[in-house]
């Protein structure tokens, strides 16, 4: 299990108190604008768990494609299990890394199904958060944002994931380091924000939508950002400097 991943886990640096009220601000504005979302299971846990791990560096529309035809095509999911790997490979090849993704989605289906009789993980829900963690990030091709995901959009344990936009915008604004990967992220924002469910549901979701529509990888779109009087990116690259004496 990765280290330091639940609030329950020491950090060796208590959270700085103006750094968790500046996460507290990010969080009210950007769900401000982009919207308050109700939390509840979008989809059925294996669902979730299989169609995260298709999704890694790969866009919503190809990751829903991907699975769709893996459906359609196997049915059931011993049938997945149980498929040829270059037909697999083949029903999900518009999602990146299909050739590393599909083995992975095998023998996690095989893990599931033996352990637990079926290819069910409700039984998530009523255990410790951190034993459900270590569950997931022990199954093959399971990282900890896939597992995080999984826990706090189906079972709502308090949990945060860290996905490629949520980590980007976190580390311009300047809650996190320059130099801290998103792993490493995981335990740090996690520990900036009140152990509440839906509060850590609505910064993944805002900081995600942000980093889709405004703060750009390439070009963040500063002139339509709430965010500029408090952004550490802004404020050293953007920013109108003042004219020294
Ligand atoms: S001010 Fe610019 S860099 Fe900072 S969060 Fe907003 S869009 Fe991103």
């Amino acid at each position: 299990m990765p280290k330091n991943i639940t609030r329950s886990l020491d950090l060796e640096t208590p959270p700085d108190a103006a750094l968790q009220a500046k996460t507290m601000l990010v969080y009210e504005r950007l769900v401000a604008l982009h919207g308050e979302r109700p939390l509840k299971p979008r989809r059925e846990p294996m669902y979730e768990l299989i169609s995260t791990m298709l999704s890694h560096r790969t866009t919503e529309q190809n990751e829903a494609t991907a699975y769709a035809e893996m459906r359609r095509r196997f049915g059931t999911w011993e049938a997945v299990r149980d498929a040829p790997l270059n037909e697999l490979i083949d029903a999900i090849k518009v999602s990146n890394f299909p050739e590393v993704k599909a083995p992975n989605i095998q023998a996690t289906l095989s893990r599931i199904i033996t352990e637990r009789g079926e290819a069910d993980i409700e039984f998530l829900r009523d255990i410790p958060t951190e034993e459900a963690l270590e569950w997931l990030t022990s199954l093959p091709g399971v990282g900890i944002k896939t597992a995080t995901l999984v826990l706090l959009f189906c079972f709502h344990k308090p949990v945060l994931p860290v996905d490629t936009h949520v980590h980007r915008v976190s580390q311009r604004v300047g809650l996190i380091g320059p130099k801290v990967n998103p792993t490493a992220a995981h335990p740090l924002l996690l520990n900036l924000l009140p152990a509440d469910p839906y509060i850590l549901f609505n910064f993944h979701v805002s900081l995600l939508r942000h980093g889709q529509k405004i703060c750009l990888w390439k070009d963040p779109r500063c002139e339509k950002c709430p965010l500029t009087d408090i952004c550490n990116w802004y404020l050293e690259n953007r920013a109108p400097k003042t004219p020294s004496n």
